[in-house]
Order: C-alpha cells, then sequence, then structure tokens
C-alpha cells in the first residue's frame, strides 16, 4: 500500500469523466488499498480515484466515528437508481479542495447498486452522512466537484483560495 498525492482544483484531471472498471482484479485491488490508505492518511471520509489521478469508477470511504474500528466501504462502478423527493443540506468538504466548506443540497437518500472489494454486486439504499457522501464522490467520477453546485462568485473565491495555500505549502 502507498498514499498517493491528491490532486486539488483547478487541476483538469478532476474534470475527466472516469472510466467503468471491467472487472474487479488483484490491480483493482491494490488500487483501492493505495486510495484507502491516502484517505485516511489526508485525514478524510472519502475519496474517488480520479482524485489521484486515475480517471476510473471507484470509490473508498470510511463513516466510521474516531472512537469505532474502520469500517472501509469499497465501490467499484457505483450507480444510482433512485433518489428520494426530498433534498437537505449538508456542509461538505473535499480533499481535493482544502480548508473549503459550504451547504450543499442533495437528495435525502438515494438507492446504489456496486460492486465491492471482491467484485460482489450490492444494492442498498444510503441515507444521512452516507448518502450525502456517495453522492459527492460519485460526482468526481462525473468531473463533477461539490463546489460546481455553488455560484459563480464562491466557487472562484474557494478555487483562489485552494491555490494560494498550495503556494503557501510549495514555498515551505
Ligand atoms: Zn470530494
Amino acid at each position: 500500500m502507498a498514499i498517493r498525492p491528491i490532486l486539488t482544483v483547478p487541476n483538469p484531471i478532476l474534470k475527466q469523466v472516469s472510466k467503468p472498471v471491467k472487472e474487479v482484479t488483484d490491480e483493482t485491488r491494490a488500487l483501492m488499498d493505495d486510495m484507502l490508505e491516502t484517505m485516511y492518511a489526508a485525514p478524510g471520509i472519502g475519496l474517488a480515484a480520479v482524485q489521484i489521478g486515475v480517471p476510473l469508477n471507484v470509490i473508498v470511504m470510511d463513516l466510521a466515528r474516531e472512537e469505532e474500528d474502520p469500517k472501509p466501504k469499497y465501490f467499484v462502478n457505483p450507480e444510482i437508481l433512485e433518489v428520494d423527493e426530498d433534498f437537505v443540506p449538508y456542509e461538505e468538504g473535499c480533499l481535493s479542495v482544502p480548508d473549503v466548506f459550504d451547504t450543499v443540497d442533495r437528495p435525502k437518500r438515494c438507492q446504489i447498486t456496486y460492486l465491492d472489494y471482491n467484485g460482489e454486486r450490492v444494492t442498498e439504499w444510503a441515507e444521512g452522512l452516507y448518502a450525502v457522501c456517495i453522492q459527492h464522490e460519485m460526482d468526481h467520477l462525473k468531473g463533477i466537484v461539490f463546489l460546481d453546485h455553488l455560484s459563480r462568485l464562491k466557487r472562484a473565491r474557494a478555487i483562489k483560495k485552494v491555490q494560494k495555500n498550495e503556494k503557501l505549502k510549495a514555498a515551505g
């Protein structure tokens, strides 16, 4: 396993549409292992493969609270089958948009289907933080970051902030 660098906005790779995975192989699992380690190190609760520069339909997530044991979840080729009519606001953040948080409205629940770490098909309803997180991560697979749900002004301001912070980091 290895920690990989996380791409930040406005890196154009983050706008790429990710491709489906043909089959869940050891190579896919190695990618998911790296993604999980990268996500834990960040730290974050969800990561899409494109965020480490691999435009494939792969997501990892862990919504366990700090005092709980880790509960990693792996999603290959996830699809949303149905969404709730009710929308709820949630203050989101993103490892590709460090130190920026803003409120996004999304369907309260969604039914998803995906292949897990072993390539087994799982179909289930997600709600609460799980629903927010899976929709946020699945946006990444379409080249969308949560800033794209905000006003143009807020988006521009956020990107400027990230670029400034990255420059400061690079300068040490
Ligand atoms: Zn994100």
